[in-house]
């Protein structure tokens, strides 16, 4: 017999085929349990009312109390509409209908009080609400309490259903005598060590909480379900990883390291830098395959760190492979490195796709004779044809841009595989990392090195294009070079933003002088590295793109980045842009330039940009404002659809807790494991459960995780 949980909601009063059908369709529902965690998306308080004056453009849901001072069709057929004149008694705002007119016009008296429900929009210094919900207002049953608010599609509503029929339809639910025997989902020791509110409780309150501090309760119990079971599953199978993989052991400093670090050294290690290398240090020589995520602002010295690591591997009989996602990069590297590596007698080579044949066949011959010591490169360093003597460390820059699978198939290239460091200066929040990564070690470069000036950002309108284009001229004038970025490639009619090929012939319009050179994304890649190469060179002093250019160029010449439509760009993915000026020891700029109109929102965004340059703080700000789903680097993952009602960037201390949960679970447990080692994290103990609560949580797990990626492959 199916338990309550999973019956189908055909069953449910009030559904029937047809409407389970559509539910099934539209919104994934197929159970009962699949509709008791169809979570409301926000709350309303409906015994609270708001005065118009206390209105903003960025509210959502509101209810206002008032009267209509009087109504008014305007034009004709499709364009008919009916406005209706509304006051709380203090101030005015204008209501609009587009359809049934008539009908509303009859139905609705002036001086009657009534409740308004809708979402206000800024119009004409005051507000305007589009199809409000209007009820009567009645002094002896006000309205009170929580109400749900639920997603619905298009195609629900175009079936005549608002979001009241989920609520309608909850209600039958948690009415249902099935109900009452609904079983725990979490250990029952987990709810009481952490004193979470019980299953049915958190349903209840959930859907039609009593009160804010209920819903507030209920809320938390459900996150901490949520990301306790996303925690097991992650680290049953991560710290299985983590005790499976032997990993090369280098014992020793040597020779090249040594000299290196006390002869060639350009400049002073920053202590973050430091930090780092011991961490490094650390990992390689346990026997343990390293598995590290080095996270370090733009600008921050992740290459010197990476060389340097690439020295303890010489020095322990090993090569290196250093990869980065374009050709530019890799040929960037190459230099930096060569210059480095030429002062210890290390012999460094470049392998990309336009690699020449003959250069091609020697530097494979050198790499599987051994007297190759270090390779820079694109993917091209994955193919098969790249067999090494023996591999020691693999480095991956901008670890975004390469997949998952590219990344094993490095790993086989050595019987043991070899150690390997992921790069990237798109920094995520702990919390976040934790999670998209499991187990992988994280290493941060907090650090920038000394007597950077940071890069000065200014966010400016439309109407300021003098000033903007004065400013780039003095820059051009002063022998600087700058970068011009669009959101699009070319013009879209649909979409009032502008475009790159459309800039080009602006910019070269009003530059004439100096010449100018344009990628994007969709250049085939040997024009792309040509335009690009022409800018690196200096012989083009402007460059215009899309953000193709986001990572890791470094053109030191470049003082001035100008985004255009900079409101439809991540904060993250700005920071970045800005990342590619400031690179030498001169001043440099970054204007943001938007239309003047833009919302307050995205005013205090780009506020942030202004305001600072710190990398982590921006990502935080970022993910507050985006949610963790679209932060760049977590979307391969699969976690934007992993979460239903936790949210990372706000759950951090649920997110802890639940760890913590988890962790001494498997303590107490290690049969849950998937591969039972013994390195399991002693300081946070044990928490024993019964059978029954082993159940519950296989059972659990395997109703959550079924159908979802194995997440141990992820880093
Ligand atoms: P990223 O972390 O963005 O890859 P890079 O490794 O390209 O940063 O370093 C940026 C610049 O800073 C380079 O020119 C590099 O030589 C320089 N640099 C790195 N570390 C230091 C340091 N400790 N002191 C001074 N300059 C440094
Ligand atoms: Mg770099």
């Amino acid at each position: 017999m199916r338990s309550f949980a999973d019956t189908e909601l055909m069953y449910l009063k009030g559904v029937g085929e047809k409407r389970a059908k559509l539910l099934a369709d539209e919104l994934d529902l197929h159970t009962f349990r699949d509709l008791l965690h169809y979570f409301p998306f926000r709350h309303i308080d409906r015994s609270r009312f708001y005065k118009i004056r206390e209105l903003t453009g960025e509210m959502p849901l509101v209810q206002i109390r008032g009267r209509f001072i009087s109504f008014q069709i305007e034009g004709e057929g499709a364009k008919k509409r009916l406005l209706g004149l509304f006051t709380d008694g203090d101030r005015l705002m204008q209501t609009v209908w587009f359809s049934r007119v008539n009908a509303l016009r009859d139905a609705y008296r002036t001086g009657t009080e009534y409740v308004l429900f809708g979402k206000p929009t800024p119009y004409r210094g005051s507000f305007n609400m589009v199809h409000p919900e209007v009820s009567a207002y009645n002094p002896d049953n006000p309205p009170k309490g929580f109400e749900g608010v639920y997603n619905i599609t298009d195609r629900i509503r175009k079936a005549g259903y608002s979001p009241k029929l989920l609520s309608g339809l909850l209600r039958n639910l948690l009415s249902h005598p099935g109900f009452a025997d609904l079983p725990e989902t979490l250990p029952q020791e987990v709810v009481d060590e952490f004193r979470l509110m019980p299953l049915k409780e958190a349903l209840s309150n959930i859907h039609f909480p009593e009160n804010a501090n209920l819903l507030q309760k209920a809320r938390e119990r459900m996150k901490f379900e949520e990301l306790f079971y996303l925690q097991m599953h992650i680290l049953r199978f991560s710290r299985a990883r983590s005790h499976k993989i032997r990993g090369l052991v280098f014992a020793r400093i040597g020779e090249h390291f040594n000299r290196f670090y006390s002869e060639c050294l350009p400049f002073e290690l920053t202590g973050a830098q430091k930090r780092v290398l011991r961490e490094i240090r650390e990992d390689m020589r346990t026997g343990r395959q390293m598995n590290r995520l080095l996270q370090g602002d733009v600008g921050s010295g992740k290459t010197m760190v990476a060389f340097m690591s690439m020295l303890m591997a010489c020095d322990n009989g090993h090569q290196s492979a250093l990869m980065a996602p374009t050709e530019i990069l890799a040929t960037q590297h190459y230099e930096t490195l060569s210059g480095w590596a030429a002062q210890t007698g290390l012999s460094v080579r470049l392998l990309t796709g336009s690699t020449r044949a003959k250069e091609r066949k020697e530097t494979l011959a050198g790499l599987l004779d051994g007297s190759v010591d270090l390779i820079v490169g694109t993917h091209a360093l994955i193919e098969d044809t790249v067999r090494f003597r023996s591999l020691g460390l693999v480095l991956i820059d901008e670890q975004h841009r390469f997949g998952v699978a590219q990344r094993a198939r490095m790993w086989a290239k050595n019987d043991i595989p070899p150690h390997v460091l992921v790069m990237t200066a798109t920094p995520i929040p702990r919390t976040l990392a934790m999670t998209v990564y499991g187990d992988l070690d994280v290493s941060v470069i907090d650090e920038l090195p000394p007597g950077r000036k940071p890069v000065e950002t200014m966010l400016r309108f439309d109407e300021n294009r003098m000033e903007v284009n004065r400013l780039i001229g003095r820059e051009l004038a002063a022998g600087r070079q700058a970068y011009v970025v669009y959101p699009l490639i070319s013009d879209n009619p649909k979409l009032e933003l502008k475009s790159v090929e459309a800039g080009y012939e602006r910019i070269c319009g009003i530059f004439p002088q100096y010449k100018v050179c344009c990628v994007h994304g969709r250049m085939k890649p040997d024009v792309k590295d040509a335009q690009m190469q022409k800018f690196v060179s200096g012989e083009a002093r402007i460059l215009v793109a899309t953000t193709v250019i986001e990572v890791g160029v470094n053109v030191p010449n470049a003082s001035v980045m100008l985004i255009e439509n900079a409101e439809r760009f991540g904060l993250s993915q700005l920071h970045q842009l800005r990342g590619r000026v400031g690179r030498g020891s001169d001043r440099s700029y970054c204007i943001l330039v938007t239309r003047q109109s833009i919302g307050g929102d995205t005013r205090k965004r780009l506020n942030i940009m202004t305001e600072t340059s710190d990398g982590f703080i921006i990502s935080e700000a970022d993910m507050r404002l985006r949610g963790p789903g679209d932060m760049e680097g977590t979307q391969q993952s699969g976690i934007a659809f992993a979460l239903n009602i936790a949210n990372l960037a706000t759950d951090g201390q649920i997110l802890n807790f639940a760890r913590r949960a988890a962790l001494r679970i498997l303590n107490a447990h290690p049969e849950l494991v998937e591969t039972p080692g013994d390195d399991s994290d002693r300081t946070e103990g044990e928490l024993h459960i019964s059978q029954q609560s082993i159940n519950t949580l296989r059972l659990e797990l395997r109703y959550r995780f079924m159908k979802t990626v194995d997440w141990s492959q992820i880093s």
